[in-house]
This record gives C-alpha cells, sequence and structure tokens, in this order.
C-alpha cells in the first residue's frame, strides 16, 4: 500500500461533464494492477473529503497515475471543477479484486458510461504488454459524443484480441457493425458473445446497470465465479 500527500499534476477533458486527474509518479513506484482502485482526498472548506476510483491509468504508464470521473453536482465534483496542476490531494491505494487474471483467459466486459474507467486500465495493459487475453467489450453509452476515452478504444479494436461493440441507448439507426442502438441486454450478450459460457465476465458502471446485467448473465446459466463487478456508487 501507498498513502502521501501530493498535488494535481494534469486535468484532461474527456466528454461533455467528464475529466480524468493525473498524479506524476515523479520518482516514486506506486505499484498497482490494472483495474483496481484507489482513495483521493480532496480538502474542501478546510475538511477533508474522500472518494474512491479506478485507476483509468494503466500500470504500463511510466510517468503518472489517472482518474477519470462524472462531475455532478456534489460538493466534492465542485471541487474537482476548480482543480487545476498544483491542488492539494492526499492518495491511497492500491486495492480491489477487479484486476485481469495473471494467465491468458477469454474476458467479458460489460460497461457503462463512467464504468469504463478499469476497463480502460485493462485493455491498455493487455495492448502495452501484448498479452494474449481474449478481450470482448460491449459499451453502453446515450450517444456517440459520450463515449469516453473514443479515440483510444478505436486504437485498441486494431489488436485481433480485442473486440469493442458499442451501444447507444438514445440512437435510432446506426451506420456500422459494431455500433448498436439500445442497451446492453441478455440477446446482444448471446449474439454478440456466444461463447459467453467459457467467459469471465466484469460489470462495471452505475449500480442499476450492473444489478440488471447481473441478473441477466447469471439466468443464462453462469456461476458466482464467473462473474467480476464493480459498482459505481453514486450514478444513476
Ligand atoms: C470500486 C469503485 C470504483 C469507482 N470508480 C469510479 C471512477 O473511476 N470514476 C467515477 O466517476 N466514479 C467512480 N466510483 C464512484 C465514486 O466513488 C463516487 O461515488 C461517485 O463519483 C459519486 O460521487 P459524487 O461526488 O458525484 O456524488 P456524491 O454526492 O458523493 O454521491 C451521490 C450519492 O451517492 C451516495 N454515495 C456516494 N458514495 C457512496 C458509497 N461509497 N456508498 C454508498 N453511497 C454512496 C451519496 O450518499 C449520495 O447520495 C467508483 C466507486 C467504486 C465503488
Amino acid at each position: 500500500m501507498w498513502q502521501f500527500e501530493t498535488e494535481i499534476s494534469e486535468v484532461v477533458n474527456r466528454t461533455p461533464g467528464v475529466k480524468s486527474f493525473r498524479f506524476a509518479k515523479k520518482e516514486r513506484k506506486l505499484p498497482y494492477r490494472a483495474g483496481q482502485f484507489f482513495y483521493v482526498t480532496l480538502k474542501i472548506n478546510g475538511r477533508n473529503n474522500v472518494h474512491h476510483f479506478s485507476f483509468s491509468s494503466s500500470p504500463t504508464q511510466t510517468d503518472y497515475i489517472e482518474f477519470t470521473k462524472r462531475i455532478t453536482d456534489s460538493e466534492y465534483s465542485g471541487a474537482l471543477s476548480r482543480a487545476r496542476a498544483g491542488t492539494w490531494a492526499e492518495i491511497e491505494g492500491p486495492e480491489g479484486a477487479f484486476a485481469l487474471p495473471a494467465k491468458p483467459a477469454k474476458l467479458a466486459f460489460l460497461c457503462g458510461g463512467i464504468g469504463i474507467t478499469p476497463v480502460r486500465s485493462m485493455l491498455c495493459y493487455v495492448k502495452d504488454r501484448k498479452l494474449a487475453h481474449d478481450c470482448t467489450l460491449l459499451f453502453g453509452n446515450r450517444d456517440r459524443d459520450n463515449i469516453i476515452f473514443k479515440a483510444e478504444l478505436e486504437t485498441l479494436e486494431l489488436n485481433s484480441n480485442i473486440r469493442i461493440h458499442h451501444f447507444l441507448a438514445e440512437a435510432k439507426a446506426v451506420d456500422s457493425v459494431n455500433v448498436h442502438p439500445g442497451l446492453i441486454d441478455q440477446d446482444a450478450i448471446v449474439n454478440l458473445i456466444p461463447d459467453y459460457a467459457q467467459r469471465l465476465f466484469y460489470l462495471s458502471g452505475p449500480p442499476s446497470m450492473v444489478q440488471a446485467l447481473y441478473s441477466q448473465i447469471q439466468s443464462l446459466g453462469l456461476p458466482a465465479r464467473q462473474i467480476k463487478y464493480d459498482i459505481f456508487t453514486g450514478y444513476r
């Protein structure tokens, strides 16, 4: 575990209302596994306020660690909107078992919106380390403009062991074979991941989405040991 006071080194705008915040590693190692999370304390009106976030960076990124947050109307989000390079923070981590298996395996990732953060970390790690893990991602968003890490996901898809399908809730029609209108559901899982029974599933996103997809996967006959999940509390 590591824990220390530091400062934000960079803020990156992602999509409308979503920003990434980086902490330079400097000469620190800051070990973590792709998909884990860490704690970020900010000082707000003289009081410490702590939230936890998945690493959206991959351990292969040597210069910094990063988290990515949807900016809501919360006090904590307000502080993040005002944050700049140099803003004080305390960070502590890593934690969590939402991480890649050590040996090559068949994986399926089902994400909604901001739930992409730990999966971005894992897919970047698979690509950078040239791992043989076979990955299919179904990623749900409202529309194209709200796809976080869109350009980077397009680059990841160039790897033969990474397949990505987008689901756009507000789209009536779509113009690409890997973009689908509507929500991720059981039919989508069966049709797009025909070998689903052999895969380890990772669900991440708002509580309602994760709970709904968990039940649907269970009703396909998958045992609990084949389903990992990260419930992003605080979002609907
Ligand atoms: C493992 C994990 C990884 C996460 N990773 C990310 C990430 O990468 N990016 C991201 O944006 N968010 C992530 N979250 C969610 C994040 O921790 C915050 O809860 C979320 O950002 C909402 O914060 P807020 O400041 O917008 O709203 P808040 O005002 O803090 O919360 C909104 C509502 O949610 C409730 N709530 C907040 N936190 C919790 C909690 N821990 N348990 C129960 N209720 C709670 C509050 O009581 C409030 O009613 C993650 C959560 C978990 C559990």
